[in-house]
């Protein structure tokens, strides 16, 4: 049984937050998550994340792939905090 299994995506805290201050526009992170997570803006020329629940619980690899380091995530300490704090709600609510 996954870890995740019973919690619902939209409830867990993992996706992609840019820091447009490092962000040069390479726009290798959009032509790289075939999930649709990141949209293109034109008019800025930067990745906008438009659907972040489309971001796969525990991948990283777009923040590992920019080199200017622009990409993060939360750490993987916050993120099983986050996934066992939903879980003791959850089960104090039955
Ligand atoms: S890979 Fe990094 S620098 Fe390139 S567009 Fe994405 S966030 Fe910006
Ligand atoms: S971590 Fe993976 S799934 Fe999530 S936005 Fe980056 S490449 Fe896409």
């Amino acid at each position: 049984m996954s870890l995740f299994s019973g919690i619902s995506r939209e409830k867990i805290p993992w996706y992609p937050t840019i820091d447009y201050d490092k962000c040069t526009g390479c726009q290798e992170c959009f032509n790289f998550c075939r999930n649709k997570v990141f949209k293109w803006d034109d008019d800025n020329n930067h990745p906008i994340v438009s659907n972040p629940y489309n971001c796969v619980v525990g991948c990283s690899s777009c923040a590992n792939l920019c080199s200017n380091k622009a990409i993060k995530f939360p750490t993987r300490q916050q993120l099983l905090e986050s996934i066992n704090k939903i879980k003791q709600e959850t089960s104090s609510s039955r």
